[in-house]
């Protein structure tokens, strides 16, 4: 049986102490959160240890990115061996504020996904069309080569460590959420690429996640969606409460 799983991306929001008061508040009110749910906080690189240090086993430590390099000189870059160091868990690849202003790849995307999962992380690799796509009927195109491009580069025992969010890039952070049914379609097909390439039990135990201005009011209808398995949160992430309440939504 597949996961279900509700991350919050911090995006680059909180200060390191304010960071800490949300993580300590996001872990008091899990213990409302059912068990079957796993709770993820994706931090900034500058939060990880101190977030890390204060968070209980039942919400997990993850990274919004990671070097494609394990050392050296990359001045700026954080590497899979950093990450590990903090007692991160998991980094988020290839959200569509990197691929749109960082120039992020696939190609990058695959050699990020190896070193992360080298490294004892999981990924969780976003994905997601743009409005003029979504506008020219091409979002299962686009979702679809992403998922190829960087997903059938690895195997089926890679997949136990891998998360897909499928995140629309037109409802993020725009407040408009994709209904359910547009929301499930994608997904649907999504399983499907996953299925052609590893076969239907490895698609059947892939944990896929939406995202995209997901909050209390919209998110039971969304998980209530038999491919969608939780949510990818940004803005709503930032206040324990509307977190805590979108994890209790199944
Ligand atoms: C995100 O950036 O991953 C996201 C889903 O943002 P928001 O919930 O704010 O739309």
């Amino acid at each position: 049986m597949r996961k279900k799983i509700v991350a919050g991306n911090w995006k680059m929001n909180t200060t390191v102490p304010e960071g800490v008061e949300l993580a300590k508040a996001v872990c008091e009110k899990a213990a409302a959160v059912p068990e079957n749910i796993g709770l993820i906080v994706a931090t900034p690189f500058t939060h990880l240890a101190s977030v890390g240090s204060v968070l209980t086993g039942r919400v997990e430590l993850s990274a919004q990115n990671c070097a494609d390099h394990t050392s050296g000189a990359y001045t700026g870059e954080i590497s899979v061996a950093m990450l590990k160091s903090t007692g991160c868990k998991w980094t988020i690849l290839g959200h569509s504020e990197r691929r749109q202003y960082y120039g992020e790849t696939d190609e990058k995307l695959v050699e990020k996904t190896k070193l992360a999962l080298e490294a004892g992380l999981g990924v969780i690799l976003c994905v997601g069309e743009n409005l003029e796509e979504r506008e020219a009927g091409k979002h299962f195109d686009v979702c679809t080569a992403q998922i190829k491009n960087v997903l059938y580069n690895f195997t089926a025992e890679d997949m136990k460590n891998i998360i897909v969010a499928y995140e629309p890039v037109w409802a993020i952070g725009t407040g408009k959420t994709a209904t359910s049914a547009q929301a499930e379609e994608i997904h649907a097909c999504i399983r499907k690429v996953l299925a052609d390439k590893f076969g239907a039990q490895v698609a059947e135990d892939t944990t896929i996640l939406y995202g995209g201005s997901c909050k209390p009011s919209n998110a039971k209808e969304l998980f209530a969606q038999p491919d969608i398995d939780g949510g990818l949160i940004g803005g709503a992430a930032l206040k324990a409460d509307d977190f805590i309440q979108i994890a209790m939504s199944y």
